[in-house]
């Protein structure tokens, strides 16, 4: 076999969990390829930039927060249940500041500036938040909640910046980068190990395509996030290019390959056959997360695990007066504690019949979160909130006629409604475990019903993230067969692979995992190339 191009490493996909893996695979010293099918950054650029982060980090000490490895632990035990082992939760818990600083001495900025409000997302002001629900779940896991969400510091959505800085980062270790080079094929020798992979480039492509390539890919991208059913089309030229341009390209790994290649959010067949649910979801990704890397790994051998497993989306705040609300389903039955993180509360919806819910807010509540609209939320926050707090809700003088007017059932809202009320007079504690500062009587008329249910609209969509991938040794990163032996050469991180969020996800879990299990697979991937015989390497 003659490879076109030779390494030590390859990584697939240049998010953040491939520029993770490419880091430390370049710091262990080896030859580092790296192949992205567009131009790099995929979701991560697009994202948040929330990473979630504790046990005494210098942003929560700056805030004057006190936290410790083992609160993280027993909160995330909760959310993560039995994802990973206990010994990889708690290795994640205790590395968690390191893992801060790591990413800091590579150029991602952080700061201490705490959010007053519970929030999906904090404003340009702050960058440390409750990213999850740990206060709502404080008592049940018997350990003091802390703000652990790390928002990069950069105004907007400031996954741009992480993934910025990490590129530069990659860039500086001497890490080859391709981009525009797709992975079509993993390359194995007789043994069945992984030596390389097959991709389609356009890196002999004539200029016009390749400057073409870019520019539409990315300028559809925020339409494919926020309105799908125009960013689809704006993308398809691009895809058209790499079948008119891409050539064959065959690249060899001594040490192995890495799948970092995003998840399957744009794959609609995979999402019908594993998550029907999210169907008319907004996908929480690019036109990459195609599900190719979880393929190719599959392909290979490789098992799969939570692929059913899908993050939807309904966040009550901002504003944070609509946690004051009771979240309830068509019979008016409450639903759940309305603080919970938005993940929690979407699935605590789909779970109701229809995936019904509205949020029962009264006069003061409603005047209350529309006062605080401007003051707490960002652009596509806003545009959601404004059009829940007036076309998206029913208003009537009683409970009883706004239930009618929704299709809730009145005499189940008005039961829950007076229940709600009494405990709140009493001062608690909430049965479903709403914190006590958040907890209002609802009982100033009018009252307005909002619609909260999962079913998407323009207005009002529900973002979709997955969540599941290949199943990976946690102490490696080493793809497994069901047998539950490795595939040799093969590596997985982000959400290409099952990870600490792959139950599920609060915000910031996915970007520390990709960090986690990114710098896991390069570390691993470079000690096999060090310890492989030299070139030439062979595959079939
Ligand atoms: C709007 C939005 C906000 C979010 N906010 C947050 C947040 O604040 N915190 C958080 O934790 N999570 C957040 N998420 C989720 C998080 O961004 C993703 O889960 C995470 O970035 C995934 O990283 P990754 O490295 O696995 O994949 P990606 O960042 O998607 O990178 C995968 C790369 O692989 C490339 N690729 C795909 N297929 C191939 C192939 N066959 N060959 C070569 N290259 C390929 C793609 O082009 C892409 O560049 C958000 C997501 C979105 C969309």
């Amino acid at each position: 076999m003659t490879w076109d191009l030779e390494s030590d490493v390859i990584v697939v996909g240049f998010g953040a969990a491939g520029a993770c893996a490419a880091l430390e695979a370049a710091a262990a010293g080896a030859r580092v390829l790296v192949l992205d099918r567009f131009g790099g950054g995929g979701a991560t650029a697009l994202s948040g930039g929330v990473v979630y982060a504790g046990g005494g980090t210098p942003q929560q000490q700056a805030a004057g927060v006190t936290d410790s490895a083992g609160a993280m632990f027993a909160y995330l035990s909760a959310e993560a249940g039995d994802v990973v082992s206990a010994a990889t939760l708690r290795a994640f818990c205790d590395g968690s500041p390191a893992m801060l600083a790591w990413l800091e001495r590579h150029g991602v900025p952080f700061e201490g500036s705490l959010c007053p409000d519970k929030t999906s997302y904090p404003t340009n002001r702050h960058y440390l938040y409750y990213s999850g629900s740990e206060q709502s779940l404080a008592a049940a896991v018997g350990a003091p909640p802390a703000p652990r969400g790390h928002r990069t510091h950069g105004r907007g959505t400031s996954g741009r910046v992480l993934y910025a800085r990490l590129a530069a980062a990659v860039r500086a270790s001497g890490a080859t980068v391709l981009p525009q080079t797709r992975v079509e094929q993993l390359i194995t020798d007789a043994d069945g190990r992984v030596t390389g992979v097959a991709a389609s480039s356009l890196r002999g492509a004539p200029r016009w395509a390749r400057t073409a390539h870019r520019v539409l890919h990315r300028w559809s991208a925020k339409p494919y996030l926020y309105a799908p059913r125009l960013g689809r089309p704006m993308h398809r030229p691009v895809g058209w290019l790499e079948r008119r341009y891409g050539r064959p390209l065959r690249a060899g790994a001594r040490g192995g390959v890495v799948l970092a290649a995003g998840g399957f959010v744009a794959n609609k067949a995979m999402l019908r056959e594993h998550a029907p649910a999210s169907r008319g979801g907004l996908p929480l990704g690019t036109p990459g997360d195609d599900g190719s890397g979880i393929r190719l790994g599959t392909a290979a051998g490789g098992a799969t695990a939570f692929l059913d497993r899908v993050s939807l989306w309904r966040f009550l705040s901002p504003p944070p007066a609509l946690i004051h609300g009771i979240l309830v389903d068509r019979a008016g039955l409450r639903i759940c504690d309305e603080s919970r993180y938005g993940a929690a509360i979407g699935d605590a919806i789909v779970r109701r019949p229809g995936a019904r819910a509205w949020l029962l807010v009264d006069d003061a509540t409603l005047a209350l979160a529309r006062s605080q609209v401007r003051g707490t939320t960002l652009w596509f926050q806003r545009l959601q909130a404004r059009y829940l707090l007036t076309r998206g809700r029913h208003r009537a003088a009683t409970l009883d006629a706004v239930a009618r007017r929704a299709g809730v059932d009145p005499a189940g809202l008005e039961a829950t409604v007076a229940a709600h009320n009494a405990m709140a007079a009493s001062g608690g504690p909430d049965p479903a475990g709403k914190p006590a500062d958040q907890v209002r009587a609802q009982d100033q008329p009018p009252f307005s019903l909002i619609d909260f249910s999962v079913r998407p609209s323009v207005a009002s969509p529900v973002p979709v993230l997955t969540l599941g991938g290949l199943v990976v040794a946690e102490d490696s990163g080493q793809v497994r067969r069901s047998d539950g032996g490795g595939v040799p050469g093969l590596y997985a991180a982000g959400r290409t692979a099952v990870g600490l969020c792959s139950r599920s996800y609060v915000s910031g879990l996915s970007l520390a995992d990709c960090v986690f299990s990114g710098r896991r697979a390069g570390q691993h991937a470079a000690a096999a190339a060090a310890a492989a015989a030299p070139h030439p390497v062979t595959g079939s």
